[in-house]
Order: C-alpha cells, then sequence, then structure tokens
C-alpha cells in the first residue's frame, strides 16, 4: 500500500496510489504538489464531475506538457459514462491544450466494466466502478480494486505442507488451487454510506466523512463518521481511511473520531485524512 492523498471537503480532493501509478480523483493543486510525480501517473478515475474532484486536471495534463519528465508517456482518464461537468471540461482542455506531446486517452467507464491496472507474474489488479449516492444532477462513482490470488481448494485446506509438496508433485499447481479475488482497496468518492455489499472484506475503506458531527448535515449528499464506522463494521473491513472531513472540525478531529470509534465499537485501525495537511501511507 503507498498512498498519497489531499482532501478538504468542498476545496480539493485527490488520491495517488503508487503501486497501480494512478489517480483517483484529480481536484485543485494536486499536480502543484505531485511535482515530479505528475509523470508516474498513468492513468486518472474520477468519482464525478464536482469542482473539487476534477479542477486539477488542467493543471496535470499541462504539467506533463511542460515541465521536464518524460513527455510521451500517455496519460488515460477515466469517468462515469453520463457526467455531463466532465465531458465538458475534458472538452476544453484538449482545446486550450491542443499541441499536446503525448496520447491522451479518454474513456467514460460504466458499471459491469473493469480496467485493467497491473498483470504480471501471477499477479492481476483490476478496477471497477460501483455506483454511489451523491446529488441528484451528478452520477457518482466509487472504486473497488481487487486482486487475483490463488489458494488452495478447501478440501487440501487441513493438509501438511508435505502432504501438499506430494500433491503438487502429482498433479501439478493448478489442479489443486482456486482462483479468487480479493478487494484491496475501496474508495467511496463523495457518497452517502456506500452500500455494504461493495465494501464487503476489503482491505481498506476509503470513504468520506463530511460530517464529523452527524448533527450538523443538510440535505442527504454526504456521509457522518457514525455511519460511516457502522458501514465498515458490518462490512468486516480491515482498515479505514476517513476523508472529504469539512474544515469546521479541524481543531478537534482526533476528539469526534476517538468518540465515534467508542460509540460504534470498531476493533480495526481508523486512520483520517487532515483537511489542511497531505497524508500518506507507506
Ligand atoms: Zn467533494
Ligand atoms: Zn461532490
Amino acid at each position: 500500500m503507498n498512498i498519497i492523498m489531499y482532501s478538504k471537503a468542498l476545496y480539493s480532493t485527490w488520491m495517488y496510489y503508487s503501486p497501480d501509478r494512478m489517480l483517483i480523483d484529480c481536484g485543485e493543486g494536486a499536480s502543484t504538489y505531485l511535482g515530479n510525480k505528475s509523470f508516474a501517473v498513468q492513468r486518472v478515475f474520477l468519482t464525478h464531475g464536482h469542482a473539487d474532484h476534477i479542477a486539477g486536471l488542467w493543471g496535470l495534463v499541462n504539467t506533463r506538457n511542460n515541465a521536464m519528465g518524460d513527455k510521451e508517456k500517455s496519460l488515460e482518464i477515466y469517468y462515469p459514462k453520463g457526467s455531463k461537468s466532465v465531458e465538458e471540461f475534458l472538452d476544453f482542455i484538449l482545446k486550450v491544450n491542443s499541441d499536446l506531446k503525448y496520447a491522451l486517452i479518454i474513456k467514460s467507464l460504466d458499471v459491469g466494466e473493469e480496467v485493467i491496472l497491473h498483470r504480471t507474474g501471477g499477479v492481476k489488479r483490476v478496477i471497477r466502478p460501483f455506483r454511489t449516492h451523491h446529488t441528484v444532477n451528478e452520477i457518482s462513482f466509487g472504486y473497488n480494486i481487487y486482486e487475483r490470488r490463488k489458494r488452495l481448494k478447501e478440501r487440501y485446506r487441513n493438509l501438511s505442507q508435505n502432504e501438499i509438496l506430494d500433491l503438487v508433485k502429482k498433479y501439478g499447481r493448478e489442479e489443486i488451487t482456486v482462483d479468487y479475488e480479493q478487494k484491496i482497496l475501496t474508495i467511496s468518492g463523495d457518497s452517502t454510506p456506500i452500500a455494504v455489499k461493495d465494501a464487503y472484506e476489503t482491505d481498506l475503506l476509503i470513504h468520506e466523512s463530511t460530517f464529523l458531527n452527524g448533527d450538523d448535515r443538510k440535505g442527504n449528499n454526504h456521509s457522518s463518521i457514525r455511519e460511516v464506522l457502522a458501514l465498515a463494521k458490518e462490512a468486516k473491513v480491515k482498515s479505514v481511511i476517513l476523508y472529504h472531513i469539512s474544515t469546521r472540525y479541524e481543531r478537534n478531529i482526533k476528539r469526534y473520531v476517538n468518540k465515534a470509534i467508542e460509540e460504534i465499537g470498531v476493533d480495526f485501525p481508523v486512520m483520517y485524512v487532515h483537511p489542511s495537511k497531505i497524508f500518506t501511507m507507506k
């Protein structure tokens, strides 16, 4: 896991996931902070078309065209199919950058589709969008990264190491293992709490938590911390990062988070992205 992330509700949100050289969302300041790492980005996946999640695209596209770095490397941008605001903004970016030195590949994504992120040796990682509930006028996605792995077939699981080795010799590894998919990362984008099935047993749930105090919420476009932790508990996730936190809680985040942890009774690690700090995770 290797994450660099910035998220301040209403202002800017982006997350760089280095194992797959991708950005989830590209709010203002993404390329400013990433600097030369901007050239490492191969793909950008957008959750929805609100300015605080896409405003940094122009800078990213432009930086890669002009700064010192590999200007030949292509960049892929994926967005929720039907998002008019994303399409309009990308049209504008293409118009004002007609002399791009690299291939800018723009693709819409729909639920049910997947993009292969990584395939070497036995490891294969894919990303798939799922629908979320945010604002009525804007189609919004969350994303799941899955890793395809192999494990022993059920009937062989109680065998000793030597017995397994014998079976491998006799029948080959393929014969005694089955493929399965592990969700290694789930990110909500802006949303009310995502469906339990979309986060189920994920290694890391990164969920928006705009409201640390549920009483502050007006409308039903965002999540509160208690809802997120209750969802995470029900979905049996292994760890949580809260993001998209409103600046109104800036001075008391730890207190709110600890209170919610106690009330919901969680036994997995809960981290949070402070709205005025860069968050990193090795
Ligand atoms: Zn937002
Ligand atoms: Zn939004």
